[in-house]
Formats: structure tokens, sequence, C-alpha cells
């Protein structure tokens, strides 16, 4: 663990899709640190601040409102801390919120992992802020109410207490080269439980880190349609990402193109993790000198009706 915190300080300068991971696990502390430095310097109109800000969902007609990573939401439903099959984690983060079918969705994904996948049940991460919109910390997408964090560590018998929930961390998959799973810790449960969400038709992608694309690509088998949403992103070696596709009809939530035809076992695959062990291992490029963060994203720059979700009471 100590080596890996090291290996992320590290990557985090040179190759920065890495800090969603690391920002991911965060602790309770660290994470109101990561807010507070983020605050002291954002603008009152930046869509962060606005957005980060909100405590309760918008009492509207529950809509998925934008694309994934430039959208809010309006009418949201919270994911109960405790169903028989799940616990939330990170309560303090307030990150429970989701469209009602996606929450919905989840209720029925924890019950179906606990029947088909051999899970007691799942720990859920981050879905969205009460009414969408950017966040403060981490991820680029979650915005709209259709994207939910799933960790890869099975939900334990007992339940986990509210400073566990904070402060537990997840394991890591990858192993140590970053080329495959690490077999003393990827169980057949996993690929189990990935596929279990990847066959849903409400399900529109599902991303993973490559390691773990791999190992999905190797254990399917001869049944491999289901590997198609499965996509191969930075991070998520502690968890994976389900994408749900916009509600049928839902005018204004832009819809994502499909995955690329096939299995994604190729050479989109080797790629992908050729460049993620060069961002680890590779030599780092020499410090040059510092850059200002580009500007944050106003709330203008979001669709109009956003102003409504944050004004709505
Ligand atoms: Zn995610």
């Amino acid at each position: 663990m100590v080596f890996l915190t090291g290996l992320f300080m590290q990557v985090t300068l040179t190759a920065a899709p890495f800090t969603a991971t690391a920002i991911a696990q965060a602790t309770q502390t660290e994470e109101m640190e990561r807010r507070a430095n983020v605050l002291r310097s954002l603008p009152e109109w930046a869509a962060k601040r606005q957005f980060g800000s909100q405590k309760t969902y918008a009492p509207m007609e529950a809509r998925a409102i934008g694309s994934y990573a430039r959208g809010c939401l309006a009418g949201a439903a919270a994911l109960p801390e405790d169903g028989n099959h799940w616990q939330v984690m990170r309560l303090s983060r307030n990150r429970m919120w989701g469209h009602p079918d996606l929450i919905r969705y989840l209720e029925s994904f924890a019950r179906q992992a606990a029947r088909e996948a051999g899970w007691s049940g799942i720990l859920v991460g981050d879905i969205s802020q009460p009414r969408g919109g950017p966040m403060l910390t981490g991820h680029a997408s979650h915005q709209i109410g259709l994207d939910a964090d799933v960790w890869l560590t099975p939900m334990p018998a007992r339940k986990l207490s509210t400073a566990e929930r904070e402060n537990m961390s997840a394991v890591n998959m990858a192993r140590p080269d970053w080329m495959d799973v690490d077999p003393a810790v990827w169980t057949p449960n996993h690929t189990k439980i990935i596929r279990l969400a990847a066959r849903d038709e409400r399900v529109h992608r599902i991303f993973v880190n490559p390691a773990i694309k791999k190992a999905l690509c190797r254990e399917a088998g001869n049944d491999r349609a289901w590997l198609r949403s499965v996509r191969p992103i930075w991070g998520h070696n502690y968890h994976f990402h389900i994408r749900m596709g916009c509600p049928a009809g839902m005018a204004g939530c832009e819809q994502q193109d499909e995955p690329p035809e096939g299995d994604g076992c190729g050479q989109e695959l080797t790629d992908w993790l050729a460049r993620q062990q060069k961002a680890i291992f590779g030599p780092k490029p020499p410090p040059g000198p510092p850059r200002p963060p580009p500007p944050p994203l106003s709330v203008d720059a979001l669709p109009p009706l956003c102003r409504e979700v944050l004004r709505a009471r």
C-alpha cells in the first residue's frame, strides 16, 4: 500500500489520469483538504463551486440534462446508505445521488450480484452530487446521474461503521507491472460481476483498467458479446464504473455513441496496456515552468436548464 501511494504521487505529476484513482480512494481528511484547496482559488461563477455546494436534490421532474461530462441532474434520488445487498461508501462526500432509473438499477444489480456472482453484496462509491454537475474533486463525468462506481471489493457480511466507510481502502486489482490482474486478489467472481453488469441492456458502458480488461478477455471463453461494452480507461483498478444509457425518450440527455464493434480485446487493448505501462514506469519528462491551470468551467457552459436546476427550491 505504501509503495502504491508513493507511486501515485510520482505518477500524478506526469500522468494526470491517475489522479482520479488516487482521489477515488482518498480518506475523509484527504478529501476535505482537497476540497478546501480547490475552493480557495475558485471564482463564484465556477460550475464546480455552484454544484459542489448543493446539499440536496432539485425538486423537479427527474431529468439527466446534457452529457456525462457536461451537464446536471434534476429530480435526483439518493441510494439509501444500506440495503440487504449494498452499502454506500464515503458518505460525507454526498455523492449517492442519481437519476431514479440508475438508483433502481443499482438496487437490482446488488441483489443480482448476491444471487448470481457469489458476492454478499456491493460497495457503492461515487454516483453524482445532489444536482449533478461538475465536482470539486475527481471525475470528469458523473455529472448527469447516470454513472456509478462500484468497488471491486465485495461487501463484507457485516455493516461497516461510518469511519470504515470513510477511510477503508479498496484493493488494487492490477499486477505490479500493470499488464494483467494480480492473481493473488482477482477471482472468477470478479469476472462474473462485471459480466452481469455488462449484459444488462440498461447499461451502456463499463469502464475498467486495461489490466482488468485483459483478464476479462481471457476469461470470457466463447461468450464474448458482453465484452464490447467493457472499455479500458485510466485508473479503475479499485472500482469499476457503470454508465447507463439515457432513459428512453429523454430529450436533452446526450447519449454517447455506441462502443466500437467487436470485443475490444485486440490492438486497442494492447495499445492501452503499453500506454499505461509507459505512463507509470517510463522516463518522466523534465519539469517545465509552472503552467497556470485552465480556467474553470462556468455555469453558462452547461445546458441552460442547469440554471433552473441550481435555483429550484
Ligand atoms: Zn467513475
